[in-house]
């Protein structure tokens, strides 16, 4: 028979925002349950910051601190009070009834009355082998500029940055402070960025750009060395020498479990629609971290909207569903 769980809190994800809320709804005695998915290929528990290599820019770290020593102590925080977790994943929820439903992948049915969803969401890679492995093994290739940018081994190299959007200009203009050169390769001759995103970057004297160009393979063995483009109207290879590769052609918010049952953007991110709440579309249910932010994307922040989440969550549960009043 599969075990049956009634919870106060449940809170799906095992990212800053998850573990965050997860500390403000133990110390708010609600026993949160966390439900922190089980790993694949190209996500863990502890979410994006798995897979960064040294965090400069959060507060508290004077010295940084690795992206998955980071997600250990936020764990170890939340464990330290009444949190209990579950490795497994959420995959299917019934939100059209109270108690809300959530349905685990080895049959667990959990019912509750609030729910943080701190998903995240996956930054999309080019899907290259060779991006992959030194993705993973910091040898260079990143997906995240303002995470990883500012080390070291990128000061005074020639940096490629793959994207047209505005988070590829920022990204461009980012690397451009530390850069010696920084190339933008683009699989069009016309940017999706915003016009003053572009302005600035074509403004920058450091920055020129690849058109039509994709990445077909990434160079070298323990760190990257170059990048081989292919040119989409001629067909045409070339190499490119580089010391960095950033990737900034999206990020896919982590809903599917959800099946619609809550509003989404129409860039797929949830809705929040209250300024300064975290509330979604469906009374008592929270969303937290990269999973609503398509703007912010920093863990900082979204340690800031877990916070917020079980804030909400507690008061919510406080009025018996009313709100706050
Ligand atoms: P985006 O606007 O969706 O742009 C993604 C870019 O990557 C596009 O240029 C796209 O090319 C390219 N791309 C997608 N898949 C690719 C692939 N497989 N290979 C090569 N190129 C590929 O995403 P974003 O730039 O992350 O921005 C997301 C949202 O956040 C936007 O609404 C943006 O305005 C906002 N944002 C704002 C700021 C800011 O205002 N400072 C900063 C960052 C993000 P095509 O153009 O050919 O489709």
């Amino acid at each position: 028979m599969s075990e049956h769980y009634k919870e106060q809190l449940v809170i799906i994800g095992s990212g800053p925002a998850a573990w965050t809320g997860a500390i403000y709804g133990a110390r708010a005695n609600l026993a949160p349950l966390v439900i922190e998915g089980v790993g694949s290929r190209t996500m863990i528990p502890g979410g994006q910051l798995m897979f960064t290599t040294e965090v400069e820019n959060y507060p508290g770290f004077p010295e940084g601190v690795t992206g998955p020593q980071m997600m250990s102590d936020f764990r170890s925080q939340a464990l330290r009070f009444d949190t209990r977790v579950i490795t497994e994943d959420v995959v299917s929820v019934d939100f059209s009834d109270r108690p809300l439903s959530l349905e685990t992948n080895t049959g667990k049915v959990i019912e509750t009355e609030t729910v943080v969803i701190a998903t995240g969401a996956n930054a999309q890679w080019i899907g290259l082998e060779n991006e992959q492995r030194l993705a993973q093994s910091g040898g260079g290739v990143s997906a995240c500029a303002v995470c990883d940018g500012a080390l070291p081994h990128f000061r005074d190299q020639v940096i490629a940055i793959v994207g047209g959007g505005d988070s590829a200009m920022e990204d461009a203009l980012y690397m451009a402070k530390f850069a010696k050169e920084v190339v933008v390769i683009h699989r069009r001759d016309k940017l999706r960025a915003s016009k003053i995103m572009q302005e600035r970057a074509f403004k920058e004297e450091r920055i020129r750009f690849e058109w039509n160009k994709v990445v077909e393979d990434v160079l070298g063995e323990e760190v990257i060395g170059g990048v081989l483009l292919k040119d989409v109207s001629t067909g045409k290879k070339s190499e490119l020498a580089v010391g960095g590769l950033f990737v900034a052609i999206g990020h896919t918010p982590n809903t599917d479990f959800l099946d619609r049952q809550i509003e989404l953007k129409s860039n797929g991110f949830i809705k929040t629609p209250t300024p300064w709440r975290t509330e979604t579309s469906v009374p008592g249910v929270f969303a937290a971290g990269d999973v609503m932010d398509d703007f912010y994307k920093q863990a900082v922040t979204a340690a800031g909207t877990g916070c917020m989440a079980a804030l909400e969550a507690e008061r919510w549960l406080a009025h018996g569903g009313l709100g706050e009043v």
